[in-house]
């Protein structure tokens, strides 16, 4: 710990209580309770607001040392607090998640002045991350193990035991809910935490920090090591870590899955998306028109579960008319916020520009959107007539753009949904029991909706999808997550000669 200079000054509350721009303290490690700067690096990064395009704060980019001293103290923290008893452990949760429901504003509005995210979806995130704790809560009671008498006189046992120090990587688009998919399972678990939150959005966790210190977690067994590529590579080649979540792009997702796997650890890396609705003349009007909306506008299409590509089958003219008139009514700035960067905009107008001269039709057009001067702004928009070869066909755009693909059969809207390397999410919108069970039975997704666009499995459920979108077995929430985090033990044991012996005895 030596040498790291440790600050004394806390991550302070955030005194924001509207949109107005407001400056955050710079984001820095938190390594054994502590706010500290890089051990070398002087290397220092922007934080954006996104509404102004205006700095918020700067982080302090650690390196390869910084992460070996996270996990000098992760290490040794580890072994006192796996002998907690789990539900001493839970309590921490308990308590956390009182701090964050008295504290449910100061966060949301910072997440919401980091990120971008309006308000109202800044607050649903913080609340998803209070029902990830409160699964957390819960551990001790579902995490009992086994215990069998397989033969006479002989018992065995399996008994969940933690790995020592983990970590995990986290995108820009949810700064509080990804870290709290992982955290809770992980910590109960019994292990000790380093966490590399996206460089764009480093300041939520900071509060985290604070909030799991206040709520009695001792120093140590949680720590953030602030930073890019330098130190998720790191993290990738640290002996002494035993496991990686990782949630991102696939392009990432894959290479932290080899280079993790490559060094014997367990990994669980989730990747991008491309999500289909498939919509089909029964579907119910309102219900269809307001959720389809809800799911490529919300967070600004900046969600792994946000829809992409509607499949229009047969004759919906009358849906998608709805669709159009309910997503014109969006207020840019005040009911969708902007998007994460400059080149974030930059990509997704340049996506809208390439399908319009490829002969798609702009429908609805977000390019012209403005609501903040600075801030890097994209309305709604809604591309009709888009063909397979176009790049918003198969293409994560990651902003508020649907594209509308035109089929006649429902095995259509199936074989183009299928061709897409990803497997997030999938929805079909129907009043009719069996179109449902077809699709369902049929699409290559792991998470489906019915008349339900963004089909997040709630707690206890696990998140995660198929193919493209995860790489690794299982999913990173729910019961899954404790098992990723965890080993089991089995334990056979026999207390008395039996008489009676078989080679089994
Ligand atoms: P990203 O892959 O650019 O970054 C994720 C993390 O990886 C960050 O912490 C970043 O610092 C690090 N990173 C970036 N480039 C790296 C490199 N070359 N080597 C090593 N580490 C690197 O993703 P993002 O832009 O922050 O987030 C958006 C993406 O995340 C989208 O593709 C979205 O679909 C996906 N996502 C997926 C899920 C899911 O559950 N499947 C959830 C949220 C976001």
């Amino acid at each position: 710990m030596s040498a790291v200079s440790m600050m004394s000054d806390v991550a302070s509350p955030f005194a924001a209580t509207n949109d107005e721009f407001a400056p955050y303290s710079t984001a820095r490690h938190w390594i054994g309770g502590a706010w500290c700067n890089p051990a070398t690096s002087t290397a220092l990064q922007e934080v954006i607001n996104p509404r102004f395009g205006k700095v918020i704060a700067q982080v302090k980019m650690g390196g390869k040392d910084d992460v070996d001293l996270a996990v000098a103290s992760a290490a040794a923290a580890a072994r006192s607090w796996n002998a907690w008893p789990i539900r001493d452990r839970a309590h921490v949760m308990y308590r956390l998640r009182e701090l964050m429901v008295s504290n449910i504003d100061e966060l949301s509005w910072l997440l919401s002045h980091e990120n971008g995210k309006i308000y109202g979806e800044a607050k649903a995130e913080i609340e998803k991350g209070i029902e990830c704790v409160e699964y957390g809560c819960s551990l001790p009671n579902l995490a009992a193990g086994n215990q069998l008498e397989v033969s006479r006189g002989v018992a065995c046992e399996v008994a969940y035991d933690s790995l020592g120090v983990v970590a995990g990587i986290t995108p820009f688009n949810f700064p509080m809910m990804v870290p709290l998919w992982m955290l809770p399972q992980a910590l109960v678990g019994g292990n000790a935490f380093v966490l590399k939150p996206s460089e764009r959005v480093p300041l939520s966790t900071m509060r985290l920090a604070e909030l799991l210190k206040q709520a009695g977690l001792p120093a140590g067994v949680f720590n953030i090591v602030q930073g890019g590529r330098e130190v998720v590579e790191a993290i990738c080649d640290h002996p002494a870590i035993k496991a990686v979540g990782f949630v991102g792009s696939t392009k990432v997702a894959k290479l932290v899955y080899a280079r993790a796997s490559a060094h014997g650890k367990r990994a669980l890396c989730l990747g991008g998306a491309k999500n289909h609705l498939i919509v089909v003349p029964d579907a119910d009007l309102e219900l269809t028109a307001e959720n389809v909306v809800a799911s490529f506008t919300g967070c600004a299409g900046q969600r792994c579960m946000a829809a992409s590509v509607l499949l229009a089958v047969g004759e919906v003219d009358h849906i998608l008319d709805a669709v159009r008139v309910r997503a014109a009514k969006i207020t840019t700035g005040k009911d969708l916020g902007p998007v994460t960067t400059q080149a974030a905009r930059d990509r997704i107008a340049g996506y809208i520009d390439g399908a319009e001269r490829m002969g798609a039709r702009i429908v609805l057009d977000g390019r012209r959107a403005s609501a903040v001067a600075g801030g890097y702004w994209i309305g709604p928009t809604i591309i009709d007539g888009v063909t397979a070869d176009m790049p918003v066909a198969h293409e994560e755009i990651f902003g508020p753009v649907l594209s509308i693909m035109r089929v006649k059969t429902l095995e259509q809207a199936i074989d183009i949904e299928n061709a897409s390397p990803y497997g997030n999410a999938s929805s079909i919108y129907t009043s009719s029991g069996d179109i449902a069970r077809r699709v369902i039975a049929s699409v290559e997704a792991g998470m489906c909706g019915v008349n339900i666009g963004v089909p997040v499995p709630r707690e206890p459920f696990g998140f995660g999808g198929w193919n493209d979108s995860c790489f690794g077995a299982g999913n990173i929430t729910g019961w899954d997550g404790y098992r990723f985090w965890t080993r089991q033990r089995k334990i056979t044991s026999k207390w008395a000669l039996q008489r009676d012996q078989t080679w089994m005895s």
